[in-house]
């Protein structure tokens, strides 16, 4: 099998952790759109240069931009030969429609916690863009933009919820069990 995933979960939510687990499990190539734009930021690119206010305040890069980013690692033939866990995009409904116009999308998978356990944890990990108004800001987004892309994809019937509180082992364990159902295996 070489799913196709898309993982949905704010920030804090174990979502690293995770994807990391998923990725293994079903050896599936894991792309997050988060860590592509720190690589830049810190290799100093251009482009790193253009992420990094949009990064530092909370606040979404346009939609253009990501999905091309996108688009180009997708393209990469690692991805059709092993499938894809796609971490950090879409996260607003544009972004979906760009993406599922382009390529297949077995499932989206929301690994959920609540606004208060992401925003304690956020403040727990200290991350230095882990400010009290870019937490804000990045809480504010994902209620504005990314809950509207997760009910896109439960409208049509590609989305599963699985409860992000809870021991590592007990949560991966919960996704595989949720993702294996939807995908019949
Ligand atoms: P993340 O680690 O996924 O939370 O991403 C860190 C930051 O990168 C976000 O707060 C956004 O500024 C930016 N970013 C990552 N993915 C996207 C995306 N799909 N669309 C817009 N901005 C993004």
């Amino acid at each position: 099998m070489a799913p196709r995933l898309v993982i949905f979960g704010r920030q804090g939510a174990g979502k690293g952790t995770q994807c990391a687990f998923l990725t293994d499990h079903y050896g599936a190539v894991h792309i997050s759109t988060g860590d592509m734009l720190r690589e830049a930021v810190a290799a100093g690119t251009e482009f790193g240069a253009l992420a990094k206010p949009f990064m530092d305040s909370g606040q979404l890069l346009p939609d253009d931009v990501m999905v091309g980013v996108v688009r180009e690692r997708l393209s990469e033939s690692d991805v059709s030969e092993r499938g894809f866990l796609l971490d950090g995009f879409p996260r607003t409904v544009p972004q979906a429609e760009a993406l599922c116009a382009e390529v297949e999308v077995d499932l989206g998978v929301n690994l959920d916690v609540s606004e208060e356990v992401s925003r304690a944890r956020m403040l727990d990990r200290g991350r230095n863009d882990d400010t009290p108004e870019a937490i804000d800001k990045r809480l504010a987004a994902y209620a504005d933009q990314t809950v509207p892309t997760i009910e896109w994809f439960a409208a049509q019937d590609r989305m599963v919820t699985v409860d992000g509180v809870g021991e590592q082992a007990e949560v991966s364990a919960r996704l595989v069990a949720a993702i294996n159902e939807r995908l019949g295996s």
